[in-house]
């Protein structure tokens, strides 16, 4: 029999009594069949009495019983290794066969009935980029479920096995559009002298080799999750990177850029499943052959049954569209692109159960004591991150609003390859020369203006402003400190008193004083600019004074640029340069924490000083610098750093180690290559504009703050008393999370919604945040 002789052969055609009526003989049960649809089989649902459901399946008369027994030994081998993966199991027949056959008209049919499925076919769903990358991972977690599995079946002849599409050049005349026949045919020939020669030298095994939207079930929950995955007709023993090719192009999309969803899906794939460079080099090669193979296929079909041809070509001109787009974008643009997308990952853990969480926060109590918080009602199991999602130990994923530390997105694959690399090397201290560090303090300071020429590293935001106090302690001889009302800059003794927002005041010391933030909506309601300036200006004068009244003079001002933890103000254009002027009038200096403000998270410049037109003689960083490592750098002019350096030395055990260092350097790799201020400016401004547009349509959010990608929501329970809505932020904030979009608030009284993403976020990323939002308000 040859490939072709399935797809030409029809369906066997039982009645739903034939059905009923086998499946009392076979399985003893006595059910309801329904048909439903199948190109070369005829499949039943069989509901009995009680309600239990199976799937009775008639195989095409043309089918090799070997194929059948090869698909049933898949679903066990399944079921035995990767028990929560979600497949149909086998149901045996009352004499315990896991198939059985009948005789019709001199026909032999083969039977079968697997168990039935919940959820809707995906084909019913729109996929966004959260189920396309659930696809890409449980593809990924198929094919590792499958690789301990043979079957001497897996060797069959199957028309749609990719290595096959050089052959089906036969059936080019049936494409009526000559360009895209043309176009082919040259896929075809590349496909022959490329890609087919590289096949035999990559890793095989048995492959799902469909993963189409017929063949995934998804739950029926606004953010779906994949409740199944059927139909193992087209497994075959091959190159795994064919089934990742099969799927991803099943992911295309049909704009400009048809590659953004095939990314999408094998970035995901990669994180579960890691493909070889030599996987990689052929999956653009593959998609296209995949799409070839379709292509003709279908025309071919369309030939031999012309009353059905509308239907079979449905989506021909689409798959002709997507190949004449992945061609001109060329092979070595798209081959970079998996490339970069699938540099070297670690396998994720993926832990199950649902009532672990219960569990795990009784241990954590125990454990960790009251001192810590949880985010959210129902706290979220995290188990796995990348780029801007989030996936908790059910595979549910989240949409990451929020978190500013994965800088350039959860796991960046440059940031973990240089992580895993020099951890593999070499990881000591400062007190050796080594050459990451000096590479990567070179690069860092090229990133600020010219004076501030020295930096110093350490491993947390408090470390680097606890060594800024320090400096400027020793450089002005004196010891107050002006921070402003709610300000968080750390937890350290020094630097907590510095953080008002952790702090109980009665416990706040003498050198300390605290300003208001510029707070235009609330306290300068309806102020100019320049009022409110001016207004900023007496306060920090009204603070030196105040400080002066205890014989204690200014060491330094110390300001988030973004007033984060206030509440998300933004100061006048002068204010913040006014405010350092006047403390080192009085013999302070200025230190900026860029802890939340820098790499361009305001969008518009670099660091938030800049955008104040403000020079500090320290900058210290946090957070984002280490995209999650524990990494920070107190930036420091060399004239200021003078004086402390003559009183004593600086080391810090961990701070610019060679592992830290190297992740540094890839941070700003990733962050410059992947053009992440443009996109902080771009889509920053897109996230600004439409919550300006949903607070038109809800009274609630009474002011929409902040810049670039750091937005602010105040809430308010009317909009002309502006009271803090509080728990109606709670709310939002956690119903998002329901929804699989987090976010979080901040301000005295917890009223501002808080968003905050990584860098790499996306236009269609803040549509889903403001569809979600305005879901939930
Ligand atoms: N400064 C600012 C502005 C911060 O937001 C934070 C942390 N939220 C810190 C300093 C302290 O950083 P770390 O937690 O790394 O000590």
């Amino acid at each position: 029999m040859s490939a072709a002789d399935i797809l030409l052969s029809a369906p066997p055609t039982l009645t739903d009594g034939e059905a009923k009526e086998l499946a009392r003989r076979f399985y003893g049960v006595d059910a309801t069949a329904t048909p439903l649809g199948s190109e070369r089989d005829q499949n039943f649902r069989l509901r009995s009495d009680n309600g239990a459901q199976l799937l009775l399946k008639i195989a095409n008369v043309a089918e090799d019983p070997e194929s059948l027994r090869f698909e049933n030994a898949a679903l066990a081998h399944i079921a035995q290794v990767a028990p929560d993966f979600p497949v149909p199991r086998v149901i045996r027949t009352v004499d315990g066969s896991d198939m059985t056959r009948f005789e019709q008209d001199n026909d032999t049919y083969w039977v079968r009935a697997i168990s039935w499925v919940a959820g809707r076919t995906l084909r019913d769903v729109p996929i966004d980029e959260a189920l396309r990358r659930q696809l890409g991972s449980s593809l990924a977690e198929l094919g590792r479920a499958l690789r301990g599995f043979f079957h001497p079946a897996g060797n069959k002849q199957l028309l749609w096995d990719i290595r096959h599409t050089a052959d089906l050049a036969r059936w080019l005349e049936h494409i009526d559009d000559p360009s895209v026949r043309s176009l082919c045919e040259e896929c075809i020939a590349d496909f022959r002298s490329e890609t087919l020669p590289q096949l035999p030298a990559l890793r095989s095994q048995v492959i799902h080799n469909d993963l189409n939207a017929s063949n995934v079930l998804v739950s029926d929950e606004p953010q779906p999750t994949i409740t199944g995955v059927v139909d193992f007709g087209d497994m075959i023993h091959g190159p795994l990177v064919c089934d990742v090719a099969v799927g991803a192009a099943y992911q295309l999309l049909s704009g400009d850029d048809p590659l953004a969803g095939a990314i999408q899906f094998v970035e995901a794939y990669h994180r579960v499943n890691p493909l070889e460079p030599g996987e990689v080099g052929v999956l653009y090669d593959l998609i296209r052959a995949r799409l070839v193979t379709t292509l003709i296929i279908t025309a071919w079909r369309a030939g031999r049954y012309p009353e059905n041809r509308d239907y079979i070509l449905r989506n021909a001109h689409v798959a002709g569209a997507q190949l004449r787009l992945l061609c001109q974008s060329g092979a070595t643009t798209a081959t970079d692109r998996f490339a970069r997308t699938c540099m070297p990952v670690r396998s994720p853990t993926r832990s199950s159960g649902t009532d672990e969480a219960e569990k795990m926060l009784k241990r954590r109590q125990a454990l960790l004591g009251p001192a810590y918080r949880l985010f959210y009602r129902r706290p979220v199991h995290i188990v796995r991150g990348e780029n801007v999602w989030l996936y908790d130990a059910q595979g549910k994923a989240y949409l990451d609003a929020y978190n500013n530390v994965p800088l350039v997105g959860h796991c960046h694959p440059k940031v973990v390859a240089a992580l895993s690399d020099q951890a593999a090397t070499l990881n000591t201290h400062t007190r050796y020369l080594h050459d990451t560090v000096l590479d990567y303090a070179e690069q860092l300071l090229a990133m600020f203006p010219a004076d501030l020429d020295r930096v110093m590293f350490g491993c947390t935001g408090s470390e680097a402003n606890e060594l800024a106090l320090r400096i400027a302690r020793a450089h002005t001889g004196n010891a107050g400190v002006i921070v402003s009302q709610n300000a968080y800059h750390g937890n350290t003794t020094a630097i907590s008193q510095l953080s008002p927002s952790y702090e109980a005041p009665e416990t706040r010391a003498d050198w300390v004083e605290t300003i208001p933030p510029p707070d235009t909506y609330r306290r300068a309601t309806g102020a100019s600019e320049d009022e409110v300036a001016q207004e900023f200006l007496a306060e920090v004068n009204a603070a030196i004074d105040r400080l002066a009244s205890r014989g204690i003079r200014p060491a330094a001002l110390l300001l988030d640029a973004g007033f984060t933890s206030d509440g998300m103000f933004r100061a006048p254009a002068s204010a913040l340069a006014g405010a350092a002027e006047l403390v080192r009038k009085a013999g302070g200096i200025y230190i900026a924490d860029e802890v939340q403000a820098g790499f361009a998270r305001f969008g518009a410049t670099l660091w938030g000083f800049e955008l104040h037109n403000v020079e500090p003689e320290i900058v210290t960083l946090g957070k984002p610098i280490g995209n999650g490592h524990p990494l920070a750098a107190t930036i420091v002019r060399h004239d200021i750093l003078e004086s402390f350096a003559s009183r004593g030395r600086y080391f810090n055990t961990f701070g610019g180690n060679p592992v830290s260092a190297a992740v540094g350097l890839a941070v700003l790799d990733a962050f410059h290559a992947d053009e992440l201020a443009r996109n902080s400016r771009d889509v920053g401004e897109y996230l600004q504009q439409s919550l300006h547009q949903l607070a038109g349509q809800f009274d609630i959010i009474g002011d929409v703050r902040g810049s670039g990608l750091f937005a602010g929501a105040d809430l308010v329970t009317d909009p002309v008393a502006k009271q803090h809505a509080t728990e109606k932020a709670s709310q939002v904030v956690n119903d998002m999370r329901e929804r699989g979009v987090l976010i979080s608030m901040i301000g005295p009284k917890a009223n501002v919604l808080k968003i905050r993403p990584p860098l790499p976020f996306k236009r269609s990323h803040v549509d889903r945040v403001i569809e979600t939002l305005s879901a939930v308000l």
